[in-house]
């Protein structure tokens, strides 16, 4: 399979791609284009950003074809040993998983707009560059064959293969054991470089010492740092994509350990669902959803150890790294979708809502329920087995059992190991924990208590939060963003949009802040008057006795046993 891309005005953002078919045989040919790209669960419908279709035979004379869904087109060929399709894509999003050209870089993520052809998959890609700058560098995971040219194995390597194309690019080396890994800087960042790639490799050596080796020759960093905010990695099989803003911050440290922590669970995905992957998506259907309800795997056992593996090998503190997961345990609690749905629900569902935040209180995040749930899993096996395995033991096996035997896992494959592992049935942690409700904050204090921590709760910082159980936002115009079930909020009648207009006569406008009008009320009865699609309703809002939103912070204990010391120590340094 040959590729060829050019573009003519960087400013329309029409990258043209066309793709060569040799030794066709066959009356018909089917081409594809991917309908979502792995990392991101949903359908991403790439086709919509498809011009200017067109296909030439042998004689380089077009031949007819006909769409036969929203991503594949049928093309007729009797006759036709050599087939060329051409179209143009719109590349004009950033972000880290898209296609994205101007006149200061070519950024393609090959599934967005790379069409195949499904009968071949297998075979070789070849992917050429016509009239890139001569000034231009490729950034990116594949093989060079020289100059502008590449090559992929096959059409799924072209697939996880982003790249950037640019004469801005920063580029800078280092070795980890037997791997080179790259650092590929798009755009302006304030870092300091040094210490950035001493943390890399610490993180790294960490991870590589818990799998036997990192498991790639080459590993590229491939980061965009944009002016504005934003937070964005994507997984590649030697490599990833990360987006970062603002670029000007990166040289303080809240931003900084942000970075790492992106930068940690995207290398830990190397091997979490890269390579130890869901026997749902084994191989990759890149035509249509690939269901699992496994995200708890590998997103929330990611999320966990990208954190963790910064505790580790010493790149953060413990005071960080608690902040962090303080963080994840509040977003826990200010998400009612965790009395509603599963994590193995809501991982099923990311087709349908996993990357919105959806209708009220329906669903809950892979990414934090399953950190959690991945955090007790880890202190169980460690209590269960004297002490002798942990979730590290776990990963391994499914990393040696199966990635490494060509071949994905399933839920069953993964309690079993546990089991083993544990000794003893663990049927009550996934009926809790991976396919019940509600049963996280019963659970998490005492794991936190094994290893000398606690959970601390206060009240939340704003009466109408405590008080009357619900969110705000907006800084002259409040808007309602959450309401807690059977608030006084909720019983009174407000809903998430409702727009604050007055509350006992006194106007929400101006340099009326909402937060100092209701601490005026000092939480009594409070007659509202809100907005609701543009039209006035009155609800009074009648405090209880229970505290609604409480703040909560996960520390370490002033004065844990020698146990609890003990097990910390064992956790903490691994
Ligand atoms: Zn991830």
């Amino acid at each position: 399979m040959k590729y060829t891309i050019s573009y003519q005005k960087p400013h329309r953002h029409l990258i043209d791609i066309s793709l060569q078919v040799e030794e066709h045989s066959g009356d018909i040919l089917i081409v594809q284009l991917p309908a979502w790209r792995p990392g991101r669960y949903e359908l991403g419908n790439f086709a919509k950003n498809i011009q200017k279709f067109s296909v030439a035979g042998t004689d380089g004379k077009p031949l007819s074809y006909r769409k036969v869904s929203k991503d594949s087109w049928e093309i007729d060929t009797p006759g036709q040993s050599e087939v060329t399709v051409s179209y143009s894509y719109y590349g004009a999003v950033l972000d880290a998983g898209s296609t994205f050209m101007d006149e200061s870089m070519l950024y393609m993520n090959p599934v967005n707009c790379c069409m195949f052809v499904p009968s071949r998959i297998n075979e070789t890609c070849e992917i050429r560059f016509e009239n890139l700058p001569q000034d231009y560098t490729i950034a990116c995971g594949m093989k060079k064959t020289s100059g502008h040219v590449m090559e992929a194995e096959n059409f799924h390597e072209l697939a996880d293969s982003p790249l950037i194309a640019s004469n801005t690019l920063v580029h800078r080396t280092f070795d980890v054991e037997d791997t080179e890994i790259h650092i590929w800087i798009q755009g302006s960042v304030s870092i300091q470089m040094e210490k950035f790639i001493e943390d890399i490799r610490k993180y790294s050596i960490a991870q590589s010492l818990s799998f036997g080796g990192i498991p790639c020759e080459e590993y590229h960093y491939l980061f965009h740092f944009a002016p504005y905010k934003a937070h964005h990695g994507v997984e590649h099989h030697n490599s990833t994509v990360i987006l970062m803003g603002p670029g000007s911050e990166f040289s303080h440290p809240e931003p900084y350990n942000e970075l790492l922590a992106i930068s940690s669970h995207e290398f830990y995905h190397l091997w979490n669902v890269k390579r130890i992957r869901p026997a749902d998506m084994w191989p990759y259907d890149y035509t249509r959803e690939n269901y699992s309800s496994l995200g708890y795997i590998y997103e929330g056992v990611t999320t966990y150890y990208g954190d963790y593996y910064l505790l580790r090998s010493g790149v953060i503190t413990d005071e960080d790294y608690f902040d962090e997961f303080s963080r994840d345990v509040q977003k826990h609690f200010d998400n009612f979708g965790r009395y509603h749905y599963s994590v193995a629900q809501s991982s099923f569902d990311t087709w349908l809502d996993g990357y919105v935040p959806g209708i009220p209180n329906r669903k809950v995040s892979i990414y934090t329920e399953g950190m959690l749930a991945a955090f007790i899993l880890d202190v169980w096996l460690m209590r269960d087995s004297n002490q002798q395995y942990s979730l590290d033991d776990v990963m391994l096996r499914l990393y040696r059992d199966f990635a490494l035997k060509g071949k994905g896992y399933t839920e069953a494959d993964y309690k079993n190991i546990i089991e083993s592992l544990a000794g003893t049935s663990y049927s009550g942690y996934f009926e809790d924990f991976i396919h019940g409700r509600g049963k996280v904050e019963t659970e998490l204090p005492a794991a936190l208590d094994f290893i000398g921590c606690e959970l601390i709760k206060e009240d939340a910082r704003y009466v109408f939060e405590h008080e009357y159980g619900f969110k705000l936002q907006g800084n002259s115009k409040y808007v309602v963003t959450s309401v807690v079930p059977d608030s006084p909020a909720d019983r009174a009648g407000l809903a998430k949009d409702d727009e604050l207009i007055s509350a006992n006569l006194v106007e929400f406008h101006g340099s009326n802040s909402a937060a100092e009008i209701f601490e005026d009320f000092g939480g009594g009865v409070v007659n509202l008057v809100v907005s609701s699609s543009n039209r006035l309703r009155e609800v009074i809002l009648t405090p209880c006795s229970v505290k609604y939103y409480p703040l909560y912070r996960v520390k370490r204990k002033a004065t844990p046993t020698d146990e609890q010391l003990h097990n910390f120590n064992l956790w903490r340094s691994r």
